[in-house]
């Protein structure tokens, strides 16, 4: 066939839901058009950049419509075909524009054009042959400059470039070839934007693991060959981390790949340095702040197999290995692995997709599984592995609820927490407090009229920040000055009105003003690098009293950490998200898991204004299975994931009418494709906080109680939304599988 019959299929960065067709570009040979390469096509008036995904017969575009695309830019292509599999399905899946899907997981300069590159330099090291060679250099009794250089690499095994090396000992090209020939020395490719990272340490940091880690990783290794999902329930600090690593290192040595995704905040100094304490390979990381640059040496690095471990965060979903042996998900309960805004995917349930595509197992570890998960479980989908012991003399805390309805509190704590704080810290440990809102007050309230101060764009009240001494909103980040009297009565007194771990801040060194305290919220880890810089000091005790918000509940590992103290359960008792009582358990659990990691017994109190509520009880008497159990139960009776599947339509607009007169538009649709009503429809209603930012949001939930007939539905449905005259007024999106419905 020739090739011009061809038609490409390609993927356009546009909002639209579906592909482009083009012909090849004029004199392109069969060999160029590979499905994964980067093509430049006309598209309007502009020339830009699609991916080719297919390559077809015939096209719906009538051949005099069609155009020619212009010019192939890559050889090799740069989604490789495995992972072009995942792209297709989570296209399909989430019903989401191809063109976005794609750009969203491309480094940036891929998506301009720019040319694949090497990223790495290449580097010479000693050959395991070499290594063996020392400190015996007779052999080059004849050639001192090869055991010159002999010995210069046997001082840097982390590799020296040909420019080092000349820097060092002059020109020695020669010298260097005739080594490498006879098979002494190597050179390798070595990742430059890993080379700022610190990396192998030099010598192996190996755990005897312990029976149940031993067991839980050769279970693991052994269905190496096949995909198999399993759960890893490990309490928290029982080694979890530890398990990982000698899969990793199995998996490695069968010459295959791993990926580990970690949560937002999981990827810390001190996760890094186990993995660079325990590989020689090059360790690729990928997450939200690395800058375009060191993304793409990574991703071109990790095209071309030079990378055997990525670790990163959601978006490392799609790395481009190419010959992955296993996939890990730490922390697999965490929100974060849900993209919240454009195209919206899960990463855990994408990482399931990739695993079963490339057939390999895939963990999923938690101290805190998802209910999801723990419902697949049962279904027996996933097999459980659990981890009960905490690794060597760390105990499990004890965990008391605190009333408070009857206490007078001083900055959101009581008599009884702070007697508890003075003696852990007169014991010399740490203790940390929480509380899940930044800022000093919820709001400031008119101690004469009442009148709370609202945000000028948003449903919703200005945080009161003493630091900066300002108002802020947390919703569309607007912000004011503190006002000197009220803006309605002009009475002069306005009340702080609810806690904020400002205050608590305050308070703390208000109590202990001779004891270091550090506040961990948004507000002190915005800059970049500070964050990680904050918990190596925490580790290293140059701090004693921890106060801040769910980022210090997350996988961190403070051996001298004995107590924790949550300041408002109840903030997490009542919310109108369904995810909400799942979000409280797995919160206090981790938050739990903080406490006594080293030798010393941890304590946790617990502040409480519903000390009786059965879901706090249960927590605390019958542990997180149980409480879980339970909710498992009241979801079971609304239908709500896993026992329903829901999707959202989302919409917004600077006129307030228009979303429910688009998502009215919608509910018809649907109505005529589904008219026996097997989905259920709720709303249209305006979002929980109607306007966000200047703009009106409104939604309309389906859930249905088969997953493959919604997924039919939706994509009968979705392709005609964009028709709609009202849709023209509003911008809408679509969440599949949302973990939050305001
Ligand atoms: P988790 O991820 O389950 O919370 P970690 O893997 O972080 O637990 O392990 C908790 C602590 O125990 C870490 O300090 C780790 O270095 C240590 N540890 C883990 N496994 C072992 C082992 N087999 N022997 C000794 N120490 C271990
Ligand atoms: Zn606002």
């Amino acid at each position: 066939m020739a090739v011009s019959s061809k038609i490409l299929r390609i993927a356009i960065p546009s909002p639209v839901l579906h592909y482009f067709d083009y012909f090849p570009p004029l004199g392109a040979s069969h060999q160029e058009l590979k499905i994964g390469i980067r093509i430049q096509v006309p598209f309007g008036t502009r020339n830009i950049i699609g991916i080719l995904v297919a390559i077809v017969t015939c096209s719906s575009v009538p051949p005099h419509k069609l155009k020619y695309a212009l010019s192939c830019i890559d050889r090799i292509p740069i989604i490789p075909k495995s992972l072009m599999n995942l792209f297709l399905w989570a296209i399909k899946y989430y019903h989401a524009p191809p063109g976005e899907v794609f750009f969203t997981a491309l480094p940036q300069q891929l998506q301009r054009g720019v040319v694949l590159k090497p990223p790495s330099i290449s580097k010479w090291f000693l050959s395991s042959k070499g290594k063996n060679l020392t400190p015996d250099l007779m052999i080059f009794r004849k050639a001192p400059r090869q055991e010159q250089l002999i010995k210069l690499l046997y001082q840097h095994p982390e590799g020296l470039s040909t420019t080092q090396i000349k820097a060092k000992l002059g020109s020695c090209q020669s010298s260097l070839s005739s080594l490498s020939i006879k098979g002494w020395i190597e050179n390798r490719e070595s990742p430059i934007a890993l080379a700022k990272d610190k990396q192998f340490s030099g010598e192996k940091i190996i755990f005897q693991l312990t029976i149940e880690q031993k067991i839980t990783a050769t279970t693991i290794i052994a269905n190496h060959l096949k995909f198999k999902p399993f759960l890893l329930q490990g309490v928290t600090g029982s080694g979890k981390t530890e398990v990982y690593l000698e899969i990793i290192s199995e998996i490695i040595a069968k010459k295959k790949q791993a990926l580990i995704l970690v949560p937002e905040i999981g990827l810390t100094p001190q996760i890094l340095s186990r993995f660079y304490n325990r590989f020689e390979y090059p360790i690729g990381i990928l997450h939200s702040s690395l800058n375009t640059k060191e993304r793409l040496d990574t991703w071109i690095a990790t095209l071309k197999g030079k990378i055997p471990i990525i670790i990163g965060t959601r978006s490392a979903i799609w790395a481009p290995l190419q010959n992955l042996g296993v996939i890990i998900i730490d922390e697999e309960h965490d929100p974060s692995f849900k993209q919240q805004e454009g195209f919206r995917y899960h990463a855990r349930d994408l990482a399931i997709i990739r695993a079963h595509q490339a057939n390999i197992p895939i963990v999923l570890g938690s101290a805190t599984p998802s209910l999801e998960s723990l419902e697949n479980t049962k279904r027996e989908r996933y097999q459980i592995l659990k981890l009960s012991q905490r690794v060597g003399a760390a105990k499990m805390p004890q965990v008391r609820l605190i009333d408070i309805r009857s206490c007078s509190l001083e900055a959101g704590m009581s008599s009884e927490m702070l007697s508890t704080l003075q003696n852990h810290i007169k014991q010399d440990n740490q203790a940390l407090l929480f509380i899940n809102r930044r800022g000093f007050a919820i709001t400031l309230i008119c101690n004469y009229c009442g009148f709370a101060i609202p945000c000028q764009n948003c449903d919703s009240y200005m945080v009161v920040h003493q630091q900066n001494y300002h108002l802020c909103c947390h919703h569309c980040g607007y912000k004011s000055p503190i006002p000197a009297k009220c803006p309605r009565c002009t009475h002069p007194i306005l009340q702080p009105q609810g806690l904020g771990t400002e205050q608590v801040e305050i308070g703390l060194k208000h109590f202990f003003p001779n004891t270091k305290i550090i506040r961990v919220d948004r507000d002190t880890t915005r800059k970049k690098g500070v964050f990680n810089r904050i918990f190596e000091d925490i580790h290293n005790k140059k701090y004693q009293i921890l106060v801040g918000t769910q980022m210090l509940a997350k996988g961190h590992d403070y051996p001298n950490l004995t107590l924790v103290g949550i300041l408002d359960a109840d903030q997490m008792l009542f919310s109108s998200n369904f995810r909400s009582a799942e979000r409280m358990i797995q919160l206090i659990t981790q938050l739990i898991g903080r406490s006594g990691r080293g030798s010393k017994l941890g304590e946790v109190l617990i502040q409480t204004r519903y000390p009786e509520h059965p879901l706090l009880q249960s927590l605390i008497n019958d542990g997180y299975d149980y409480s879980a159990e339970l909710i498992l139960k009241e979801r079971y009776q609304a239908r709500l994931p896993p026992y329903g599947y829901l999707a959202l339509l989302r919409a917004k607009s600077l006129n307030a009418n228009t979303p429910l007169l688009f998502l009215e538009d919608s509910r018809n649709i649907i109505i005529e494709l589904d008219p026996k009503g097997m989905v259920t429809l709720l709303g249209p209603v305006s979002a929980s906080m109607e306007r966000q930012g200047n703009y009106y949001h409104a939604q309309l939930l389906l859930q249905g109680s088969s997953r493959n007939y919604l997924q039919q539905l939706l994509s009968l449905w979705i392709p005609k939304l964009a028709s709609l005259k009202t849709a023209r007024k509003v911008h809408w999106s679509v969440d599949v599988d949302p973990i939050n419905l305001m």
